[in-house]
């Protein structure tokens, strides 16, 4: 899918060949751009970083590129080339800022995956020791020769 194409500076479309779609410009676009307010750590050509709004912990922030897409994998290769970097200051910053024992990094990569703004992006924030936040969810083993048959599933799908 060709993801929209959108200039931060004026927030308006620049390329699609899709027809609007009506959650575009997201709440991330507008704050980048200056419309919405927002709180951020820091920012470069490429990521923004800003507290949300309703932070797990004190000081959650998340990362967000400026290029507007919903999914990870659609941005571009310099976008995600320079993810880790920012990512990993990112992480350092939240530990520090909360002198935290460790940092969750979720990404919610689709609405299934409980995304609410349709704009990429990544959490960041502290946790603790027995801070009563728990991110678990149901985990089996596989079953009979099912890792090995997803193993070959996945290295088909991968390029
Ligand atoms: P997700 O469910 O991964 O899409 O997360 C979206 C996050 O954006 C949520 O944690 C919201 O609290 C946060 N959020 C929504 N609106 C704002 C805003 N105006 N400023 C900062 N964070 C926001």
């Amino acid at each position: 899918m060709q993801p929209n194409v959108w200039c931060l500076a004026c927030c308006s479309r620049l390329a699609s060949t899709r027809p609007p779609d009506p959650v575009m410009p997201s709440i991330f676009t507008r704050i980048l751009a200056g419309q919405v307010s927002g709180q951020f750590v820091f920012r470069d050509d490429l990521w923004a970083a800003l507290l949300d709004i309703r932070p797990v912990s004190p000081g959650h922030a998340l990362l967000i590129p400026l290029y507007e897409t919903q999914y990870l994998a659609d941005l571009p290769a310099p976008t995600l080339a320079a993810l880790g970097d920012r990512l990993a200051r990112l992480v350092r910053a939240v530990k520090t800022a909360s002198n935290a024992d460790a940092v969750n990094v979720v990404i919610n990569d689709g609405p299934a995956a409980g995304q609410e703004v349709p704009h990429a992006h990544l959490h960041a924030f502290a946790r603790f020791p027995e801070d009563g936040k728990r991110m678990a969810w149901p985990a089996t083993p596989y079953a009979g020769g099912d890792l090995n048959i997803w193993a070959d599933r996945l290295r088909a799908a991968w390029r």
